[in-house]
């Protein structure tokens, strides 16, 4: 873990910040307007629509009639508006999916990533993977460890440790290809720009924690464990407004003390990989070296100063080869 503490690149300041809420910020004046005009647009709808029903009919005079099931005519205009609605959604749809084809160009991936399916109605039921557990782990009532989420979508979840490389490139190419991750963080690596993980939580990605220190914490007192990890919670609730649901003990290392001073503090799951992918290759936990439904991806925010390749050099070798397996990148937070 040594050089981890190097000087953090300076970010430019003439960064636009994503433009998220200037739809309500528009003053309430206008919302007479746009019904106004809402009204006008479906006035003309269902004046087209009388007239495709009257070529479709065959002539004036002739009352269609409904199919079994159906309403009689006078009640379309409930349907021609939802109607409206969903030529609106797809128009945005397809401009999304132009958006994120440039993107992917822009940034060098192989493929344009696979969008992830709506996030699960129902959670599914976390526990802790076999051979996972600490003593009494159930009875305690213990944060799950687990390395993949129980589900049959074809997404895997990406997750980046530590924080040692703060790279500006890294935070546009995220939010521009729309890749969800979630961050852990060690204090003594994010301590010297608050800011730029600030910026990450702007963004959408989630802050969770990886202890204040980053030690090996089976080798410490309850207390001491207690510390690095209720600390921590104290950094982020404190500087970015929420106490984490989520922990990762520094190597995937812990005992019992870990889990319990972790629910001490609010912890609810200790998420743990299945695959860590570095910037020029991958590590795998199972014997056949694949990806699976559900597993969860480890990273780290590393630079040129310790890999051979910058952080969208990582998330490229990261997409490249999740996008060609068929998976999506999904929220973990969406499944918990
Ligand atoms: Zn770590």
């Amino acid at each position: 873990m040594n050089g981890l503490d190097g000087p953090a690149r300076r970010r430019p300041r003439t960064q636009t910040r994503p433009r998220t809420g200037l739809r309500s910020r528009r003053g309430t004046h206008s919302s007479g307007t746009r019904a106004a005009a809402g009204i006008r647009s479906l006035v003309a709808v269902l004046a087209l629509a009388a007239v495709a029903s009257g070529c479709a009919g065959g002539g004036a005079g002739r009352t269609t009639r409904p199919a079994p099931g159906q309403q009689p005519e006078k009640a379309a205009p409930p349907v021609v508006a939802p109607a409206r609605a969903l030529y609106g959604y797809a128009a945005r749809l397809r401009a999304a999916h132009q958006a994120r084809v440039a993107a992917a160009g822009r940034w060098g991936l192989r493929k344009v990533p696979l969008t992830p399916p709506a996030p699960p109605a129902h959670k599914p039921e976390i526990t802790t993977r076999k051979g996972f557990e600490v003593d009494d782990h159930e009875e305690l009532g213990l944060p799950p460890v687990f390395t993949r989420v129980p589900t049959e979508d074809r997404v895997v979840f990406l997750t980046i440790d530590d924080g040692a490389e703060k790279d500006p490139a890294f935070l546009r190419m995220m939010s521009e290809l729309k890749i969800p991750y979630t961050a852990f963080l060690s204090d003594y690596l994010i301590k010297d720009d608050y800011g730029y993980f600030k910026e990450m939580q702007d963004r959408g990605a989630a802050l969770n924690n990886h202890t204040l220190h980053h030690p090996y914490l089976p080798a410490l007192s309850y207390a001491r464990q207690k510390h690095e990890i209720c600390g921590m919670q104290e950094v982020i609730r404190e500087r970015y407004g929420t106490r984490p649901a989520l922990f990762r003990p520094p190597f995937g290392n812990y005992d019992q003390d870990t889990l319990r001073a972790a629910k001490s503090c609010g912890v609810r799951y200790a998420p743990l990989w299945d695959e860590e992918v570095f910037v020029d290759h991958w590590e795998y936990r199972e014997g056949d070296r694949d990806l699976h439904p559900g597993d969860i991806v480890l990273s780290h925010f590393r630079g040129r100063g310790e890999w051979k390749g910058t952080m969208p050099d990582l998330v490229r070798r990261f997409l490249d080869k999740v996008t060609a397996k068929g998976y999506a990148v999904a929220r973990l937070e969406d499944y918990l």
